[in-house]
């Protein structure tokens, strides 16, 4: 089983990637980790990749595929591959049917956590943490029992992520949508394109991701 998992930044991709590996043993293949662990582990590609890194211009598709098949043979043809981040463009997806078909992968599902962006900015922007025991909270799904004091330490000091505010999740939402539209029609025209609620909770997305899978 290899399969694409896609989703915006926010929509739990990260947890549901780590439960396929978890559960069904799949490895899940992001190009950026992959790029630096090859050029730290010094192998014939990571070195191509730095030559190149390091003359300041972008990894081409050639040494990317590279780094893709290395791992696919590394992995062996029982486990299932999760990518992610990859591919990008409809040259990427081209040579990502090579290089599976060259060992006689196919692609099975290309699935998609969708979420209401609006929805997604309100779960990001009202997150919370207790700043003395790390304890997470949120303004509208999850305030603490007492006003102001932590439920676990009894803190009275909480903390936000710079980050979490709705300019950068709608910012985030943009580029992703940017860097999906390529390849998006490509799979929907061959039928691989299965959607998953992803505002629903963790367990339900989950059970939606292996129910696709388990069809
Ligand atoms: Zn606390």
């Amino acid at each position: 089983m290899n399969i694409i998992l896609l989703g915006p930044p926010g929509a739990g991709k990260g947890t549901q990637a780590s439960k396929l590996v978890e559960e069904r043993g799949m490895v899940q293949l992001s190009t950026g980790d992959m790029l630096r662990a090859a050029v730290k582990a010094g192998t014939p590609v990571g070195l191509k990749a730095k030559a190149v890194m390091d003359a300041g211009q972008l990894v081409s598709d050639e040494i990317v595929s590279d780094l893709i098949g290395d791992k696919l043979d590394e992995m062996g043809p029982d486990k299932g591959a999760i990518f992610d981040g990859y591919p990008r463009t409809a040259a990427q997806a081209e040579s990502l049917d090579a290089i599976l078909s060259a060992r006689g992968r196919t692609l099975d599902h290309v699935i998609e956590l969708d979420v209401d962006e609006d929805a997604l900015v309100e779960r990001i922007t009202g997150r919370f943490t207790c700043a003395k025991c790390g304890e997470g909270y949120h303004d509208t799904f999850k305030q603490p029992k007492t006003e102001g004091v932590c439920d676990v330490c009894g803190g009275t000091e909480f903390k936000r992520r710079p980050d979490d505010n709705a300019e950068t999740v709608r910012t985030r939402m943009a580029e992703y949508r940017a860097k999906t539209a390529p390849i998006l029609p490509i799979y929907e025209a061959r039928g691989l394109v299965k959607r998953v609620d992803g505002m629903a909770d963790m367990g339900e997305v989950a059970a939606s991701i292996a129910a696709i899978l388990d069809a």
